[in-house]
């Protein structure tokens, strides 16, 4: 972020416009809609201008502009037809320190305009750093749908109430979650059509319920943020998110999503890096529990889905137990994601029956049916089996697996670094050392394009085994995977 978004305050402040042609007739249309003391100086002013200052609105001062009409200013733009003098104009107001826009000179302004959606005082301002202003204008003409023209009436209205609530509400939490209703209801229903009689019952009545309430009620919700893109988040995860007072998350969790949510929410990183010191899964139930005793809306971030592979069901023992309301929110799970990622279904009519979820986390001494798993169509989807591929893959051997079986590895799916790896059972450990996939990834067992009859995508990397056709692997490959290897030669 090159430009830092603020909104200044003009209130009384005096504002130099220099030039008064069609450029800085355009500034002055916003300029006009603040309370700020606009000073035009410019000769030839069109007609617009001429009204504004006819009008009283601004004062506009008909010669060529100086650096000493710049004192006190707040803001200068330098809006004249000719750039040399507004070159000069915007070399003077930095020289007193004075934020300057150049119309058409991003290089020589300190400060650029966003677009604007007016709902005073409902203000939004889209940038982007001057890349793209058309981008800017669609941006914004959605938002303008969005928001409806009396929109500014609903903060107007929030406004006159703000005082009274601060006053009978002590707790900000029960304030914020007071203001949550009344602007998501009938409230700000009234507000629209500024029928303020009814809008005031609302806000009474809300304040008469949030008086007997003793404390909020506390709320954990498990929220499944997919597999990293953030434009695979459900809507419903999005408004969580944004809801949530406390944020539980790990390393699963994109940084992309945590943007969702409220940058004033408690951020707690119970990160279990792979090997490394993990926070016990007992740590964070305590914490999601003492959040939600506050009377906090507790949002457990994870990865996927909550309830593949997630210790869903220990987090919500734990905060029912503590009488504790738990909300689940799925997601797209790693699977779903990789498979529609890489453009192959997950089962096939006629060919792929069955499709399992299984677990590669060593933890568990991988005790699957192996046999089940390698019977003719099956399909499945190892989780947390990047470490534990050489094992997986002797498993499936001594379980009579087609060692010619094709196997897909997606590293990273659906975040800018994904990757796809196509081999085979009998070279899946091998592809994985050798290609250093370090994961998150999913392996897929039993799916192929050619079964489906598509085409394999052009981001597929095939992995090319290193071993000759009858020839044991070399010396310097690790002896687990040597007899792997040996092993699958000899089937
Ligand atoms: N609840 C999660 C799974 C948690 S277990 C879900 O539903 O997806 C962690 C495993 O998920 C990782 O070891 C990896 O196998 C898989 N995984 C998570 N994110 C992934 C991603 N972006 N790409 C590939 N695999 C991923």
């Amino acid at each position: 972020m090159r430009y830092f978004p603020i909104f200044v305050d003009l209130e009384g402040r005096r504002v130099v416009v220099a030039g008064a042609g069609e450029k800085a007739a355009q500034k002055l249309r916003l300029l006009a809609k603040t309370n700020a003391s606009v000073l035009v100086i410019g000769t030839g002013a069109v007609e617009e201008i001429a009204n504004l200052a006819a009008s009283g609105a601004i004062t506009h001062v008909s010669r060529r502009p100086e650096a000493r009409d710049l004192e006190g200013a707040a803001l200068v733009f330098a809006a004249d037809d000719d750039p040399s003098l507004n070159d000069a104009i915007a070399a003077a107001s930095r020289a007193r320190g004075i934020p300057v826009n150049v119309v058409d000179g991003p290089a020589a302004s300190t400060f650029i305009m966003p677009a604007i959606v007016d709902r005073a005082p409902v203000t939004v301002a889209i940038g982007t750093e001057g890349t793209a202003p058309v981008l800017a204008r669609m941006i914004k003409s959605r938002i303008e749908a969005w928001l409806p023209d009396r929109f500014g009436n609903v903060a107007t209205f929030a406004r006159r109430f703000r005082r009274r609530v601060h006053d009978e509400i002590g707790s900000p939490l029960l304030r914020r979650r007071l203001w949550e209703r009344l602007l998501a209801g009938p409230f700000r229903r009234h507000a629209l059509s500024g029928d303020e009689i009814s809008a005031t019952r609302e806000v009474m009545r809300e304040i008469a319920a949030a008086r007997s309430a003793t404390s909020p009620p506390g709320l954990v919700t498990l929220i499944g943020c997919g597999p990293g893109n953030p434009d695979l988040l459900t809507l419903k995860a999005q408004q969580r998110l944004q809801e949530a007072d406390v944020l539980v998350f790990d390393r699963l969790v994109d940084p992309s999503i945590l943007e969702y949510a409220r940058r004033d929410a408690l951020r707690i990183d119970a990160g279990k890096t792979a090997g490394g010191p993990a926070m016990p899964q007992e740590t964070i139930n305590q914490i999601l529990v003492r959040e939600a005793l506050k009377g906090h809306r507790v949002a457990r971030l994870k990865g996927g889905d909550p309830f593949v592979f997630g210790r869903a069901a220990e987090e919500m023992a734990a905060v029912r137990a503590a009488g504790i309301e738990v909300e689940v929110v799925p997601g797209v799970t790693a699977a779903h994601a990789a498979a529609a990622s890489i453009g192959l279904p997950m089962t096939l009519r006629g060919k792929v029956r069955q499709f399992s979820v299984v677990t590669g986390a060593a933890d568990g001494a991988l005790n699957l049916d192996w046999r089940a798993l390698s019977a003719e169509g099956q399909a499945f989807a190892i989780y947390m089996g990047v470490r534990s591929a050489p094992l997986i893959q002797e498993k499936l051997h001594a379980a009579g697996a087609d060692p010619g079986t094709s196997a897909v590895i997606v590293e990273k799916a659906t975040l800018p670094d994904e990757r796809v790896i196509a081999t085979t059972l009998a070279d899946l450990a091998e592809a994985i050392a050798v290609e250093g996939v370090r994961g998150p990834a999913i392996i897929f067992v039993g799916l192929d394009w050619d079964a489906a009859r598509l085409s394999r995508p052009a981001n597929v990397a095939p992995f090319r085994p290193s071993r000759a056709k009858g020839t044991l692997p070399g010396p310097e490959r690790p002896a687990h995977e040597i007899t792997v290897a040996a092993q699958w030669i000899a089937g």
